[in-house]
C-alpha cells in the first residue's frame, strides 16, 4: 500500500526554501504538500485525509535543537499534539525526548521507537494530574527520565509504587507560577484558578517532606503555563519564578538538575498558507534566549521543553471534499465530508483555520461558511469566510491542522476516524506518500461493542 507519488518540484535551495516556510503550496492549479499532489492522494485514499509533511516536522524540531544546542538541554516532543506512530518514530530517530500524559502515550513511544531508538524512553517525562498506579509503574518499569508531579497525593502514590517496584523515582514538581499568558481560556493553565500543578508557595515544604523519602530523587522543577502563547514574555516570567525556587531548594540541599520549561510556544493560524509572513524560526530563537535568560545564574541546570504544536500544526493539513453547497436564507454553506468529529479546535476553542481550494480558484470569491454534516451548530470549520467558490465534488484543504486534529479526533455521528498520510522527501527529491493510518471501517469502530 506504499504508493509513490512522484514530486513535481525541482531540487535546489528555492525549492527547499518553500518547503521550510510553508509545506503546502500551489504548482500551477493544484494544491500540493512538499510536490505532492492533494489530488492524486484524495483519489488514492479517499477523505477526509490527513496529509503531513515529514519534511516540515523535522525542519520545525530542528528549530528548537538548534535554539538550544548551546547548552545542556533536552527538546521533549508534546505527544498529545500528534501521537501517531509514524510521526513519533520520525521524531525518535531525530532524537527527541517526549513528554507524555498517561500510560497509553508511554505506550506509543514505546512502540514508536522500537529497538533502534529504545533509548528514547529515558528521554520521556510524564506529566498530568491524575496518573494512575498502572501508569506509574509502566513509567518506571520503562526507566523514564522524569516524573512530573502535579500534586502531594501524586507524590505519595509515586514514592509507594517506586518502593514496590524497587527503583527510585526521579521526579519534579510541577509549579504553578501564577502567570497569566493571553490564550484561549481552554488552553491557559498557569494561574492559581487552574486544576494543573501545586502553588508555587506550597513548593518548598513539599520538597522538604519529600527529601525524607528514600525512594525519591527531587531531580527538578517544572512549569507549564498553556497552550497557543504568541509571546515568549510570560514562559520567561514563569522560568523567573523557578529558578528563584530552584536557588532556594539547592540551599535547603536539594540536588536540582533538571528544570522543565513545559510547552506552548504558539503559531499564527492567520498567516497566509502560501506566502508566510511568520518567522518561525526567528521565533524559536527568541523563545530560547528568554528561556536562557530567566536560567541564566542556575548554573548546572539540564533545561527540558516540551512544545508539540509548534512542531505539528503546520506540517498538517486536513483534506475534504465538498459534499454539497447549499443557500439558506442569505448564507451559504459549503458542507464537507470532514466535520468536528475529524478536527473539533473550531468547535471546542472557536480556533480560526486557514482554507485552501484544492484546485486554485479563477472566479469571484463569495462568503460562505464551510461547516462538516455532523448534527451540531459547533460542527463548523469557518463562519462568513470569503473564498473561490467551490462546487460538489471539488476538494479544499484545512490548514496548520497538524496538531490537537487527529489526536483529538472522536467517532460522534459514528464517523469512522479519517485516515493519514505522511509525505517524506527525505531529502532524496523524489517524494513518497506512504499511508500511516489507514481510514478506519465501521466494524472495527464497533468492534469493542456487546450486543
Ligand atoms: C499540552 C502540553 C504541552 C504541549 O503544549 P503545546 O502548546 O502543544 O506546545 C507541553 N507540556 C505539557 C505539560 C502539556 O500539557
Amino acid at each position: 500500500m506504499n504508493v509513490r507519488i512522484r514530486r513535481t518540484t525541482g531540487k535546489g535551495a528555492a525549492a527547499r526554501d518553500a518547503v521550510a516556510a510553508r509545506p503546502f503550496h500551489y504548482r500551477g492549479r493544484g494544491l500540493c504538500c512538499d510536490g505532492v499532489s492533494l489530488e492524486e492522494l484524495a483519489t488514492e485514499y479517499g477523505t477526509p485525509l490527513y496529509v503531513y509533511s515529514a519534511e516540515q516536522i523535522r525542519y520545525r524540531f530542528g528549530l528548537f535543537q538548534a535554539a538550544f544546542a548551546g547548552r545542556e538541554a533536552t527538546v521533549c516532543y508534546a505527544v498529545k499534539a500528534n501521537s501517531s506512530l509514524a510521526i513519533l518514530r520520525l521524531l525518535a530517530e531525530l532524537g527527541a525526548g517526549f513528554d507524555i500524559v498517561s500510560g497509553g502515550e508511554l505506550e506509543r513511544v514505546r512502540r514508536a521507537s522500537g529497538q533502534k531508538n529504545k533509548a528514547a524512553l529515558g528521554r520521556v517525562v510524564f506529566s498530568g494530574a491524575g496518573k494512575q498506579e498502572w501508569e506509574i509503574d509502566a513509567a518506571l518499569k520503562a526507566g523514564i527520565l522524569l516524573f512530573n508531579v502535579e500534586s502531594e497525593a501524586e507524590l505519595e502514590l509515586l514514592a509507594a509504587r517506586a518502593e514496590a517496584l524497587g527503583v527510585r523515582a526521579r521526579f519534579a514538581l510541577r509549579v504553578n507560577p501564577d502567570v497569566f499568558a493571553e490564550t484561549h481560556p481552554y488552553i491557559s493553565t498557569g494561574l492559581g484558578s487552574h486544576k494543573f500543578g501545586v502553588e508555587i508557595g506550597n513548593a518548598r515544604a513539599i520538597y522538604g517532606r519529600a527529601a525524607r523519602r528514600k525512594w525519591l530523587d527531587a531531580a527538578g522543577v517544572s512549569v507549564h503555563i498553556g497552550s497557543q502563547i504568541r509571546a515568549v514574555g510570560p514562559f520567561a516570567k514563569a522560568l523567573e519564578r523557578v529558578a528563584g525556587l530552584v536557588e532556594e531548594l539547592r540551599s535547603d540541599g536539594h540536588e536540582i538538575r533538571y528544570v522543565d520549561a513545559g510547552g506552548g510556544l504558539g503559531i499564527d493560524y492567520n498567516d497566509s498558507p502560501t506566502e508566510p509572513k511568520f518567522d518561525a524560526a526567528g521565533k524559536v530563537r527568541e523563545y530560547a534566549v528568554a528561556l536562557g535568560k530567566a536560567a541564566a545564574g542556575l548554573g548546572a541546570v539540564h533545561l527540558l521543553v516540551e512544545p508539540g504544536r509548534f512542531v505539528a500544526a503546520q506540517a498538517g493539513g486536513l483534506l475534504t471534499r465538498v459534499v454539497v453547497v447549499k443557500k439558506n436564507g442569505a448564507k451559504t454553506f459549503v458542507i464537507v465530508d470532514a466535520a468536528m468529529n475529524d478536527l473539533i479546535r473550531p468547535a471546542l476553542y472557536q480556533a480560526h483555520h486557514e482554507i485552501l481550494p484544492v484546485v486554485k480558484g479563477r472566479g469571484a470569491s463569495a462568503k460562505v461558511d464551510v461547516v462538516g454534516p455532523v448534527c451540531e451548530s459547533g460542527d463548523f470549520f469557518a463562519h462568513d469566510r470569503k473564498m473561490p467558490r467551490v462546487k460538489a465534488g471539488e476538494l479544499v484543504l484545512v490548514l496548520d491542522a497538524g496538531a490537537y486534529g487527529m489526536s483529538e479526533s472522536s467517532n460522534y455521528n459514528t464517523r469512522a476516524r479519517a485516515a493519514e498520510v505522511l509525505v517524506d522527501g527525505a531529502g532524496d527529491g523524489d517524494a513518497g506518500a506512504r499511508l500511516i493510518r489507514r481510514r478506519e471501517t465501521l466494524r472495527e469502530l464497533m468492534a469493542a461493542e456487546i450486543l
